[in-house]
C-alpha cells in the first residue's frame, strides 16, 4: 500500500463506491444532489497542534477564525454558498476556559461573516495536543458547481490574488520576524475564504474548473490537470507577488518563487477558464492549459513541488 497522503486516499477511495449522481473523494467538496434543485457540498478539515499551527504563536482567537476559514475555502472552492458547521474538539487541560471563550469568538465573528450556522460537534478531551475537525455544509445550483475535473486545452489558467503571502508570514514568525511585515503575519492567520469571489466565478460563463490554493499551485495545479486529463504551462514571470512579500524576500534572502509556488495556505482559487471569459473578479492569468500530462514552469530552470504533508 502507498502510505503518501494521496497513495492513502487513492486506495481508500478504490473500496469506497460513490452512489450514482453523488460526486465523492477527490474534489475540494464531496456534492450530494437533493431533490429541489440544489447540490449540497460537504467538506471537513482538520487541524493538529504542533503540525498546522503552534499553539504558542497563534492566539485562541485566530486560531478559531482560521479553523472555519479554511473549510469556508473548500466551499468557495466549488462556488458554493456556505450553509453550516460542525465543530469536533478535542482540549488538552492546560487549556482554561478564557482560551476556550476566545476561540469560539474567532469560530463566531467568521461564522456569522459568513451567515454559517454552527449546528454541531463533539467536545471530548485530549490527553496531549488539541485538535480542532470542523465539517461544513454548503450549496449551489443543481449541477453547477466548479470542479477540478472541468478544465480544457486552451483554458487559461488564473489565481484570484497574490501567492506566497501566508507562506511568508509564516517564515516570519518561525524566524522571530513578526514585526517586520505584521501584514503577513495577519494574512497567515486571518485567511479570507474567497466565497464571494466564488459565487461570481460559478456564475460566470467559460469558467471551467475550479479549486482553492492550500498546498501551493506546484501541487494543487496538478489535482486540476490530473482530474482533467490535461497539462499545463505557467509563466513564472506572471506569478503574482505582493510588495511586502518582495520586500521580505530581499530582506532576508528568502525565494519568493518558491515561497508563492510551493508555500501554501494562501486560500487563493485557482481556476481555468476560456480566454475569452469575462472574469468577474479580479485576478491574475498565469499560464494555460495545454494538452498533454506535464506541468511546465517557463522562465525558470527548476521544477517545483508543493507542500507534502506525510
Ligand atoms: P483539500 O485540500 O481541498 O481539503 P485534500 O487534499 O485534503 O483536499 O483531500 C483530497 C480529497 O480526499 C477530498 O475529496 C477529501 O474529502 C478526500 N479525503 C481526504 N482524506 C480522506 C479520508 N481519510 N477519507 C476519505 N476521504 C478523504
Ligand atoms: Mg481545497
Amino acid at each position: 500500500m502507498d502510505f503518501s497522503e494521496f497513495g492513502l486516499i487513492d486506495s481508500i477511495r478504490s473500496r469506497f463506491p460513490v452512489p450514482s449522481k453523488m460526486l465523492g473523494i477527490g474534489d475540494d467538496c464531496a456534492i450530494i444532489p437533493q431533490h429541489d434543485g440544489v447540490d449540497t457540498l460537504v467538506s471537513s478539515d482538520m487541524l493538529i497542534e504542533g503540525s498546522h499551527f503552534i499553539l504558542s504563536e497563534i492566539s485562541a482567537y485566530q486560531l478559531g477564525w482560521k479553523a472555519v476559514a479554511v473549510n469556508l475555502s473548500d466551499i468557495a472552492a466549488m462556488g458554493g454558498k456556505p450553509v453550516s458547521s460542525f465543530m469536533s474538539i478535542a482540549l488538552p487541560s492546560r487549556l482554561n476556559s478564557e482560551w476556550i471563550s476566545a476561540f469560539i469568538d474567532g469560530y463566531h465573528e467568521i461564522s456569522s461573516r459568513y451567515a454559517c450556522a454552527l449546528l454541531g460537534g463533539d467536545t471530548t478531551a485530549s490527553p496531549d495536543r488539541l485538535c480542532v475537525n470542523i465539517g461544513v455544509i454548503g450549496n449551489c445550483h443543481n449541477g453547477k458547481a466548479l470542479l477540478r475535473s472541468g478544465a480544457q486545452v486552451g483554458d487559461k489558467i488564473c489565481v484570484s490574488g497574490h501567492l506566497g503571502n501566508s507562506a511568508g508570514g509564516l517564515k516570519l514568525i518561525m524566524e522571530g520576524e513578526r514585526n517586520y511585515c505584521p501584514k503577513l503575519v495577519e494574512q497567515h492567520y486571518m485567511v479570507v475564504p474567497r466565497v464571494e469571489e466564488g459565487l461570481l466565478l460559478a456564475s460566470c460563463p467559460g469558467v471551467h474548473a475550479m479549486m482553492d490554493i492550500s498546498d501551493g499551485i506546484a501541487s494543487d495545479l496538478r489535482h486540476i490537470l490530473k482530474a482533467s486529463g490535461v497539462g499545463a504551462e505557467v509563466d513564472t514571470a506572471a506569478i503574482p507577488i505582493s510588495a511586502e512579500l518582495s520586500s521580505c524576500c530581499q530582506q532576508f534572502s528568502w525565494d519568493a518563487l518558491e515561497l508563492a509556488l510551493c508555500g501554501g495556505e494562501d486560500y487563493e482559487l485557482l481556476f481555468t477558464a476560456s480566454v475569452d471569459a469575462n472574469i468577474p473578479i479580479e485576478h491574475y492569468v498565469i499560464g494555460q492549459v495545454v494538452e498533454g500530462s506535464k506541468l511546465s514552469w517557463l522562465g525558470s530552470q527548476r521544477d517545483y513541488m508543493g507542500y507534502r504533508h506525510f
